[in-house]
């Protein structure tokens, strides 16, 4: 009884390895297919780097499975510029239920 549930055990764990062993191999596909350098500001990815494997940010398409890099500078202007983006679409509104509000003192300017 012993030896049989070692066995199914075993069998299970090989199950599992395949998996992952599957996956892995995906995985290094997917990092093969990789760019090793920022998408915007072309600089070079060190891969050897602790930092950078820090702070540079991968953005993975899930349709295409195409990974894009980006250095933490890029990174930021983007956000930035998304932030610029999302602040201006507020301050619009923003005006507009101002006018909405109090269209005397619209006239008057
Ligand atoms: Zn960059």
């Amino acid at each position: 009884m012993g030896s049989l549930a070692r066995k199914m055990r075993r069998k299970r764990s090989q199950k599992f390895a395949k998996q992952f062993t599957k996956q892995l191999k995906k995985q290094m596909k997917m990092m093969g297919s990789m760019s090793s350098e920022c998408l915007a500001c072309k600089r070079p990815f060190d891969k050897e780097s602790k930092e950078h494997a820090e702070n540079w940010k991968v953005v993975v398409r899930k349709k295409t499975e195409q990974t894009n890099l980006y250095c933490p500078k890029c990174w930021d202007t983007a956000m930035e510029m998304i932030k610029e983006v999302e602040d201006s679409n507020d301050h619009r509104i923003r005006e507009e239920e101002q006018v909405g509000e109090d269209p005397d003192e619209s006239k008057s300017i």
